[in-house]
């Protein structure tokens, strides 16, 4: 049976460390982070998120606001309110909740925050420098998935990384942390998608398997070495009947059949998802601590990458 690498234990842990650091910003230099989440419409997934990220900033000891722009906001509204926070000094870090509502672009709301608080790393300048191999900021997803396996002592240097899915949220910049020189990088990285040939074989052949698709079920136990470390992104909302809510949360991955190959397995619930919210604060407390010209935190500063490291390394 394979090892369950618990998101919500190590993202805990990582957030009561984070809270220590704000703690000793605060006494040092008088610098409260403050992280502004941006949200428009109704999306009752989104609410869930960024009700998620709210209280785990604020428990760290960010200051975290949230700024609601109803459905119908235009993208004059929404890039003004964007302008706003970009000046705003006690906004240290500004992200836009996805999806936004039909007819807002995304990509133009990105490019809106500046990109020293643009925690979410989707700006085309953080996400250049994060393919040049020297990020400032790496997306919370990404960061969060190098962080638990540097905690659970996974070996990355020289593995073969595959991962499923080449969004720019995920895969894209996966691929490019795990691929870097140096600490928590050097692996050999695939990355695939939709069109791959033969994925079953090339999953099969990865020490470390990413899957983040967003297909149920995608990775079975046929698709895994025995003893790879498999990392479950997918966060999906399928039919349960009997169930009080009716549905239930299920990863990329076939957990039970999985399990009983893999050396390593991430559970959906409890894996991915907490080290995503963990590492929001910890790119929160990166961008307070630049903005404020406070250094880098000893641990990112030793990773040899800005922002990277969160800890120990
Ligand atoms: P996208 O829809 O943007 O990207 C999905 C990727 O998977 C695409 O590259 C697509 O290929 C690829 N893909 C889809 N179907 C297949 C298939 N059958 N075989 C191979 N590749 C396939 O999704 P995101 O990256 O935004 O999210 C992926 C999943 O992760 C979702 O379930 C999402 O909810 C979850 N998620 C979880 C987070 C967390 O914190 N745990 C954070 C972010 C996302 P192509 O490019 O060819 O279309």
């Amino acid at each position: 049976m394979a090892l369950i690498l618990d998101g919500k234990t190590t993202a805990a842990a990582w957030r009561a460390e984070l809270a220590a650091e704000i703690s000793a910003l605060k006494a040092a230099h008088g610098i409260v982070p403050g992280l502004a989440v941006v949200w428009v419409g109704e999306n009752p997934a989104s609410a869930v998120y960024v009700r998620n990220k709210g209280r785990a900033a604020e428990e760290a000891g960010i200051r975290s606001s949230l700024v609601h722009l109803p459905e119908s906001a235009s993208q004059h509204e929404l890039e003004s309110t964007l302008d706003r926070l970009g000046a705003d000094p006690l906004v240290h870090g500004i992200l836009v909740q996805l999806p936004l509502p039909p007819g807002l672009a995304a990509e133009a709301a990105q490019e809106r925050i500046p990109p020293a608080k643009d925690v979410d790393c989707l700006h085309p300048v953080n996400q250049g420098l994060l393919a040049l191999g020297r990020p400032r900021f790496v997306s919370a997803t990404p960061l969060g998935i190098v962080e638990l396996l540097r905690r659970y002592a996974v070996p990355v240097s020289g593995a073969h990384a595959v991962i499923i899915g080449r969004s720019a949220i995920v895969g894209r910049p996966l691929a490019a942390l795990l691929s870097r020189r140096g600490p928590l990088g050097d692996a050999t990285v695939t990355l695939c998608h939709s069109r791959t040939r033969d994925l079953a074989a090339i999953a099969r052949s990865a020490d470390i398997l990413v899957a983040a698709s967003g297909q149920p079920d995608l990775v079975t136990a046929a698709m895994v070495r025995p003893g790879a470390t498999v990392i479950d992104v997918g966060i999906n909302r399928v039919p349960a009947p009997g169930t009080p809510s009716g549905s239930r949360l299920v990863g990329d991955v076939d957990f039970a059949a999985v399990a009983a190959v893999a050396g390593a397995v991430t559970p959906v619930p409890g894996g991915v998802g907490p080290m995503t919210i963990a590492a929001l604060v910890h790119n929160t407390v990166a961008a307070a601590r630049a903005l404020a010209g406070a250094g880098t935190s000893r641990a990112a500063a030793t990773a040899g990458g800005a922002h990277v490291s969160a800890g120990g390394r």
